[in-house]
Formats: C-alpha cells, sequence, structure tokens
C-alpha cells in the first residue's frame, strides 16, 4: 500500500468523516441484527395499537421474571417491576445496587402510533353502503390512508362496564375494511385541491358493509344488517360506540425490503422500534447482572397528539413513580424522603428514545446532508429535535451529550447525529422536553426512518441492532 500523504494523515486526525454502518459492521453482527430483528417484527405485528404493545410488552416481562408493582412493598436490588398506567403506559424497572437517590437511568420510548380513530357515533348508511365516520389520530398524511386494507383493533365498554376487545382484519381469513378513492377518470376536480386536501378529514370513511338487512323498504338497510352482527358477535348496541376506542391501522403485516432483506417496513415503527429495543435491552441486563443505578423503561402513550392526557408524558405518571420506587428502597422519614427525592432526580438521567428522519435520496432538498440521519448509519443522537428555532425541544447540554459518546464509543455503538429536517423545513418534538422538566439530564436517541407515518415505515435492521445496543449500554452504565 502506498504510503499515506502528510494531508491524508492529518485529515484521519483532525476531521469527522463517519463511517458507514456497513464500513464497520462484520458478517456477525450482520446476523446478529437479522436474528434480532426477527423478534422486532413478531412485536410490531402483536402490538399495533397502545393497547395491544402493553399487553405484549408485560407477557414478556412476565416471561422474564418481572412481577407487577406493589405500592407500599420494598424492593431489592436485582428485583424487576413494572406498573401500567389505565393498560396504555407502562413502566418498567430494574433495581440497581445504589439506592434510588443516586439516580435512576430512563429511556422512555412512546408506543401509540399516528392511525385513525371511529368518532363517538361513527356509524352511518349512504347510498345502501354502511360506514364508520372517524377522526384521524397524529400527523398523517391523508392521501395515503385510502385504498389500502384496515384492520379494526380496540375496545367497547359497555354500559356495565364490561369489556369487549376488538380485532378484525389481521387473520388471513378475517375481512379488512378500506377507505375509498376517486378514480383518476374523475379525478380532475380533485387533483385541482392542496395537496393536503387531496383527502380531507372528512372524506375518510372507512367501508363496513354493504348488504341490506332484508330487501324490504321498512327494514332494508345495511346498517341495521351490520348493527345486527356487530350484536350478535360483541353484544353491543350502537350507543356503545360512545363509550368505545376503535382505531383503524393498516392490515398488513411487517415484512423485510429488498432484495438484500436489509430493511423492514411495517406500521407503527415510530415509536415502537425505541419501545422493543430498549425493552430487550432492561432484559438482557437483568439476566447479565444487576445494574449500578435503577434502570427504567417507560413506554408512553399520547406522544403523536402532543403527550397531554393521563396517559401521556405530560402527567405526573412517572415523576410519581420515580418518587414511589425512592421510597420504596430507603427507610427514612419525610424530610429525607423529599431530599432523597429530588436527589434522585438531579442524578438520573435519560435517553429520550424516538425516531428521526432519515434522507430520502427521492426528496433531499429537506434535510441538510451534514446534519441529518442516514438509512444504516447507526442509532441517531439528536442534542435536539424541535422546529424552527429549536421550539419544543429539549436541546441537551454539551457536558451529557460528551457522556453519551463516550458510553456509546466505549460500547463498539455504531451512532450518527442527526436533526429533524432542516433548519426551517418544519420539525418536531419528542417527549424529552417532558422528562428534562423533571430536573433529569435528557438526550433524544433513536433509529433512522424513511416514510414516518404513513401506512409503512421503513428502519434498517443494522439502526435497529445498534439502537439496542446502545440502550444496553446505557442501562450498565455506572
Ligand atoms: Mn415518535
Ligand atoms: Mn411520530
Amino acid at each position: 500500500m502506498a504510503e499515506k500523504t502528510q494531508g491524508e494523515i492529518l485529515r484521519e486526525k483532525l476531521f469527522y468523516e463517519p463511517k458507514q454502518g456497513y464500513e464497520i459492521f462484520d458478517e456477525e453482527k450482520i446476523k446478529k441484527a437479522n436474528d434480532f430483528c426477527e423478534g422486532y417484527k413478531k412485536y410490531l405485528d402483536e402490538g399495533k395499537t397502545e393497547r395491544e404493545c402493553v399487553t405484549e410488552s408485560v407477557a414478556l416481562l412476565k416471561e422474564n421474571g418481572f412481577t407487577e408493582y406493589q405500592f407500599g412493598s420494598k424492593y431489592n436490588p436485582g428485583d424487576g417491576v413494572y406498573i401500567n398506567n389505565c393498560g396504555k403506559y407502562i413502566i418498567a424497572a430494574r433495581i440497581g445496587d445504589n439506592t434510588a437517590d443516586n439516580g435512576v437511568n430512563i429511556i422512555a420510548a412512546h408506543i401509540d402510533s399516528p392511525r385513525i380513530d371511529l368518532k363517538a357515533r361513527p356509524l352511518y348508511e349512504d347510498s345502501g353502503f354502511a360506514f364508520f365516520k372517524t377522526h384521524y389520530y397524529g400527523g398523517i398524511k391523508k392521501y395515503q390512508w385510502p385504498a389500502i386494507p384496515l384492520a379494526l383493533h380496540g375496545v367497547v365498554v359497555k354500559a356495565d362496564g364490561s369489556i369487549v376487545k376488538v380485532t378484525i382484519g389481521e387473520d388471513d381469513c378475517d375481512p379488512v375494511f378500506t377507505v375509498t378513492d376517486l378514480l383518476p377518470h374523475l379525478a380532475d376536480a380533485q387533483y385541482k385541491r392542496p395537496s393536503k386536501d387531496l383527502i380531507k378529514g372528512e372524506e375518510l370513511n372507512i367501508l363496513i358493509g354493504s348488504r341490506p338487512f332484508k330487501a324490504d323498504e321498512e327494514s332494508g338497510t345495511a346498517k341495521l344488517a351490520i348493527m345486527k352482527l356487530l350484536h350478535d358477535k360483541y353484544g353491543i348496541t350502537e350507543r356503545d360506540f360512545t363509550t368505545a376506542e376503535l382505531e383503524a391501522v393498516p392490515a398488513f403485516k411487517s415484512r423485510d425490503v429488498g432484495f438484500d432483506r436489509s430493511i423492514i417496513c411495517g406500521y407503527g415503527q415510530d415509536d415502537r422500534v425505541c419501545a422493543y429495543t430498549s425493552l430487550m435491552a432492561i432484559l438482557g441486563i437483568a439476566q447479565e447482572k444487576t445494574p449500578a443505578q435503577t434502570a427504567l423503561c417507560v413506554f408512553a402513550d399520547k406522544e403523536e397528539i402532543g403527550s397531554y392526557g393521563n396517559t401521556g408524558l405530560g402527567s405526573n405518571y412517572l415523576e410519581y413513580f420515580i418518587m414511589d420506587l425512592v421510597a420504596a428502597c430507603s427507610d427514612c422519614n419525610n424530610t429525607d424522603f423529599s431530599q432523597n427525592a429530588r436527589r434522585c432526580f438531579e442524578n438520573s438521567k435519560c435517553l429520550s428514545a424516538d425516531v428521526c428522519a432519515a434522507l430520502d435520496p427521492t426528496f433531499p432538498d429537506v434535510v441538510e446532508k451534514n446534519n441529518c440521519g442516514f438509512i444504516n448509519h447507526g442509532t441517531v443522537i439528536g442534542k435536539y429535535f424541535g422546529s424552527r428555532g429549536k421550539s419544543g425541544t429539549n436541546d441537551a447540554s454539551a457536558e451529557y451529550l460528551a457522556k453519551i459518546r463516550k458510553l456509546y464509543d466505549d460500547a463498539g455503538v455504531v451512532w450518527q447525529t442527526g436533526e429533524l429536517g432542516k433548519v426551517d423545513a418544519g420539525g418536531g418534538g419528542t417527549v424529552a422536553m417532558y422528562v428534562a422538566r423533571m430536573n433529569i439530564d435528557t438526550v433524544d436517541v433513536g433509529v433512522p426512518v424513511l416514510s414516518m407515518h404513513s401506512p409503512m415505515e421503513l428502519t434498517s435492521k443494522a439502526d435497529v441492532y445498534m439502537a439496542y445496543r446502545g440502550f444496553k449500554a446505557f442501562y450498565v452504565d455506572e
């Protein structure tokens, strides 16, 4: 090999020219990433709503020895507990060797995803068809949702409080549902609409049936026929929709993409990719050894609509749970307790785990190439996301970033920097600021995604695996 020039030597020493994941990934790591993602795809398919994701995660926690947290109980190093907030938000904790006033290591992800929710009075009939009226949840490009198969997931709570679980459209034998779109032949007027109104919110009507109850004038409605089917199967009446949460989501399963199978497509990867990777990390450290700091894995709801609501990270739930943990792991009087709780918050650290926009070569203009995330370049560490002048972001400190940088480098985690698009192009927030509000050092970390918020989001297997490796390193950090 030719000797390096002085310039080359200096460049290597002084420049930051990140390598692509595949320049660092050896065959063994690629195999590990592929294997890891088989479990991930299954997790995506089993949990398409926040409730299902909680159920799936609790099952995995229990399999690995975690028990439901009991208020007032004392816990010891090595114990694994979880709490469940209304079936939509869970926190899992592995108690560390240090008492909780020394701080806890938190990874916070969200498990709600953009989708189409039913309205309170959804059922109506028009021209012989039965439909559901909907109100979409989170930021969707509405035109992406018609003309695809949809499944219906959720719960109906009846007047007596009994709960009917609904999942239709996932089994190959199930029917699916769909939103209709106009044929191109007659779409001239539709094409003239501003593109965000190509399909309007009130046009996201889900087709659910077309056969009348009877072929006579009086009773011959498709609405009646559908209501009778629902009553026969679930024992519900139309009024029960007013106390239901029914969500339409894409009916297809997650799959590999590309001849090389390097990419995963699936619904709801924002942000269940971070839920799965952090869950596997906390389960993994549990098996190996008790961590020094107590490890917390947080899966919150409502992020896609601003983290409001009691099951969102904007609520006091996490804060109160951490205070309970401080109490559960110490024998102190009330004065000591409030001091210990404050010490706990100030000594804690958090990775706000969420997806980041990746460069899409077809639409390069919305990102700035030196500072965006790239597929296959590893997990993303983002000092800030937010939008237009860093609004709605936590903006991590250089000191805390340096700590995470060293941690990841020492653990051999392939990572890159990222931000959410060009400075004035738009942007978006995460749960970071809701954790930072408790006086906890927080930084955005996650996985680059293509086609974010679409029915079929894309991630790279290598990046998913690196997110997991980073989370694991974070939990075992002393
Ligand atoms: Mn997200
Ligand atoms: Mn999102």
